[in-house]
């Protein structure tokens, strides 16, 4: 899949750090200010002088946060410093307000405690730090990091554009459309709204029958206003299941159609010369796992980043067993309070309601036929709740 990916990138843009949440950062950035930005105090208190032993200090004034800061103490003087002021230069530490006396213009301390309670400048960031790399997401603390280093604005990648298709005879798309035979088309909405999570824009969504000409009309369509397709139903073997005769008539070529993993096992990757297309099986939960597992792995390449949801190991909470051992299965779990791993109540892989319920994927591999509770598994922090 990355071979056939290859150097394909979105374009990059500058934009105000501001507007940049979700976006993918395209290029290092580097702190322009020490941070702090002075020895600062780290409390309310007054500050002392290196090597002063006096036990009574005359007050000379107060810095306040946004002060300028004093010049150097003389020694049996001090300022009171408030939280975030600049302290004066040589001072070794500020005793704090708790532990000190104010009478007539003096202080004196009462079993002050040794820290120093000062933050030296730049022991958080010097001034030329990388503070991120390219490849980056930016969430809300990336953002205020960014800021808080003096920087305006950022090369981001442009956003991957999505168009979403759902196939199937069966779907309709509003309840009252609802007779025998007929179901809601969920995966339109999910495939949707897990691509906006992933700050990419979706160009269209819509759904089409099981008819070879009208889903090569609209796989064509969506090539050409998207950056990927992603498609879901009529990949697997079935009598209806045309979309791999459509995926060819549009004019891109199928690299992989089957794929040793459950649910999932027919998801399809075809590409043509610029465009990329995923067909996801039509089973709603094969389709949120294949999601993150492929369309979110391509999307991230194409912005210069890499997808890699949180892996650990957890110990599972019951007997694991299953017939075969030839597909890696993903098992819908939460988490139990006290850290183990406990499989959902999940029919199988039309079992969408199972989803809520869970926090992330074990990840049983091929040739593991079963697993007794306590034993160790990776588990795959997405979930519907978290990643
Ligand atoms: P298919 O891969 O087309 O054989 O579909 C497999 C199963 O997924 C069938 O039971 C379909 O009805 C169901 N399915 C397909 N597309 C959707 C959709 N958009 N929303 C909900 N279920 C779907
Ligand atoms: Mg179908």
């Amino acid at each position: 899949m990355d071979e056939k990916i290859g150097g394909r990138r979105v374009p990059t843009e500058k934009i105000p750090v501001r507007e940049a949440v979700g976006r993918i950062l395209a290029a290092d950035q580097f702190s322009k200010v020490d941070l702090p930005p002075f020895d600062k105090s780290a409390m309310d208190g007054y500050a002392v002088l290196e090597g002063d032993q006096h036990s009574r200090l005359r007050i000379e004034g107060v810095v306040t946060a946004g002060d300028p800061g004093t010049d150097k103490l003389l020694p049996g003087t001090t300022v009171k410093v408030m939280t975030g002021a600049p302290v004066p230069p040589g001072t070794a530490r500020v005793v704090i307000v708790e532990e000190a006396v104010e009478e007539d213009g003096h202080v004196r301390f009462e079993n002050p405690s040794p820290a120093s309670n000062i933050c030296k400048k730049a022991e958080d960031v010097a001034v030329g730090d990388r503070i991120l790399k390219a490849g980056v997401r930016l969430g809300a603390l990336e953002i205020s990091n960014l800021i808080s280093c003096g920087i305006g604005d950022i090369d981001v990648a442009r956003p991957v554009s999505v168009a979403v298709i759902s196939t199937g005879d069966e779907l309709v798309d509003s309840f009252s459309n609802l007779s025998r035979g007929k179901i809601m088309n969920s995966n339109g909405p999910m495939l949707q709204e897990l691509a906006r999570k992933f700050s990419m824009t979706v160009t269209s969504e819509v759904s089409v029958t099981d008819e070879p000409s009208k889903l090569t009309a609209v796989i064509q369509q969506a090539l050409r206003e998207a950056d990927m397709v992603v498609l879901s139903g009529g990949v697997s073997a079935g009598d209806f299941d045309f979309v791999p005769q459509a995926i060819e008539e549009a004019g891109l070529q199928i690299h992989f159609s089957r794929v040793a993993i459950k649910p999932g096992k027919p998801v399809t990757f075809a590409t043509n010369e610029n465009g990329i297309l995923f067909g996801l099986p039509g089973n709603p939960v094969s389709v949120f796992l294949t999601f993150h597992l492929f369309v979110l792995h391509a999307a991230a390449r194409l912005s210069g980043a890499s997808y890699e949801p949180k892996t650990f190991n957890i110990r599972l909470a019951n007997d694991y067993t299953r017939r075969s051992g030839e597909r890696m299965v993903y098992v819908p779990c939460r988490i139990t309070s006290d850290g183990f791993a406990e499989p959902v109540i999940y029919h199988g892989s039309a079992h969408l309601a199972a989803l809520m319920q869970a926090e992330g994927f074990l990840i049983i591999p091929i040739g593991v036929r079963s697993m007794t509770s306590g034993a160790e598994v990776p588990l795959v922090m997405f979930g519907s709740r978290f990643g």
